[in-house]
């Protein structure tokens, strides 16, 4: 078998046909350059059409696409590519069965990195397959790109969540719409202001936003106001995810205003008391344990009893308990009346929402996806990833949770 066909059958790339192949040396070592072509039915075509069209101009320089290593060594594929005249999209760079338009590499090097990028740390990506992270994140908004153009993640949607999520420490927000009943992450743009979801309202369209039966959300203001116009029939939901936050929160400033006034506390409990009261109890240290039991034997204190008062809520909001409304309003009842001032405050904030917590857990939208979506978007914005743009943030949430990730060239 001459280099050439073996050469074909080891890329497996449809519609190539290679030419030549050569053994280069540049500065970090040696690279294998294999000349190649598109098959003659597949050349001339628009990129964007993918129909044939008349040929404008041809270049004198080959061009190279990087491609997956072969034996270990780096490969490129090269080639000689012109300009066609497309009646529909003017003049612009030929179509070629390896790569996506515009793309240095080819369609099974992006298609790697971009499964890499959705399993692995980014250090791992760019030192395995020795590109840059700005390189690796122009992938994925490639990958995304071809995808996202492919199938419409926005249709069928019926109950969705609309979240923001602080960026870049905080000093900006992004908008994120999930799709409750996939857990994926469907539409994400930056800005958290009526103008931003409106603009989601705009691409949903009229006849799809009224296909929407729940909508969940925090307590936002403007979310309420944009919803009310634009989906008035969907039923209002509050993720019962934010009620645990606020809960969360309110114990926290409870522990800080307290911690002073308990006696007998050890340098290590005040240690272990914050997780102690943050933590749900099946995932405590011993130590943890230790502390939290030695305040709630002392079920006077306002701190076990807002501690408490936390747990049942939490409780009662993730759909641990049947009978939620009679449960919320002796919740209610109680709070009102603990007379520590962060529970009293935190019942207002649930009273407002009751009806919307109530949608949320009789419906069922206190599932463990929509939590870990958050979790997962929050994650990503914190890891050191240092992305350049918002859009290549939601490139790599769309990629790893929006369903856009390629599967391996080899399954
Ligand atoms: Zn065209």
């Amino acid at each position: 078998m001459r280099a050439t066909r073996l050469l074909q059958k080891l890329l497996k790339i449809e519609n190539l046909v290679v030419l030549d192949v050569a053994i280069e040396d540049d500065d970090d070592g040696q690279l294998l350059v294999v000349s190649v072509r598109a098959k003659r039915r597949q050349d001339s075509r628009c990129p964007h059409c993918r129909r044939r069209r008349p040929g404008y101009d041809r270049s004198h320089h080959p061009r190279r696409w990087r491609h997956l290593d072969l034996g270990g060594m780096r490969c490129y594929l090269q080639g000689h590519i012109g300009r066609v005249d497309c009646s529909l999209h003017g003049v612009v760079t030929e179509h070629v069965p390896w790569a996506r338009p515009a793309a240095k590499m080819t369609r099974r090097f992006d298609d790697t990195v971009a499964w890499l990028a959705a399993h692995s740390p980014s250090s791992a990506v760019c030192e395995y397959m020795r590109v840059s992270w700005r390189t690796v994140q122009r992938i994925i908004a490639r990958v995304v790109a071809d995808h996202t153009g492919q199938t419409d993640r926005m249709d069928g949607l019926r109950r969705i969540g609309i979240d923001e999520i602080a960026y870049r420490k905080g000093r900006r927000y992004l908008t994120v719409i999930v799709d409750h009943d996939t857990g994926r992450l469907v539409w994400a743009r930056e800005g958290a202001t009526k103008k931003t979801l409106r603009q989601f309202f705009d691409e949903l369209g009229a006849t799809r936003s009224a296909q929407l039966t729940h909508v969940s959300a925090d307590a936002g203001q403007y979310i309420e106001t944009v919803v009310a116009e634009r989906a008035p029939d969907a039923i209002r939901c509050m993720d019962p995810f934010h009620v645990v936050q606020w809960a969360t929160r309110a114990v926290d400033r409870c522990r800080s205003r307290v911690l002073n006034r308990i006696h007998g506390l050890s340098n290590d409990d005040r240690r272990n008391l914050r997780w102690a009261l943050l933590k749900n109890p099946e995932n405590l240290t011993p130590g943890q344990q230790r502390t939290r039991e030695l305040i709630v034997k002392r079920a006077n204190s306002e701190l076990a009893r807002a501690y408490q008062l936390k747990e049942e809520l939490r409780h009662i909001v993730t759909g641990e308990h049947s009978g939620t409304w009679r449960r919320l309003e002796h919740w209610l009842h109680r709070a009102d009346r603990s007379r520590i001032i962060e529970l009293v405050g935190l019942s207002r904030s649930v009273r407002q929402q009751q009806i919307q917590i109530y949608n949320s857990v009789v419906v069922g939208l206190s599932n463990a996806r929509v939590e870990a979506t958050n979790t997962h978007l929050r994650a990503l914005t914190k890891r050191a990833y240092g992305f350049h743009s918002p859009e290549a943030l939601i490139a790599m949430s769309t990629l790893t949770r929006g369903g856009a990730c390629p599967v391996l060239p080899h399954q």
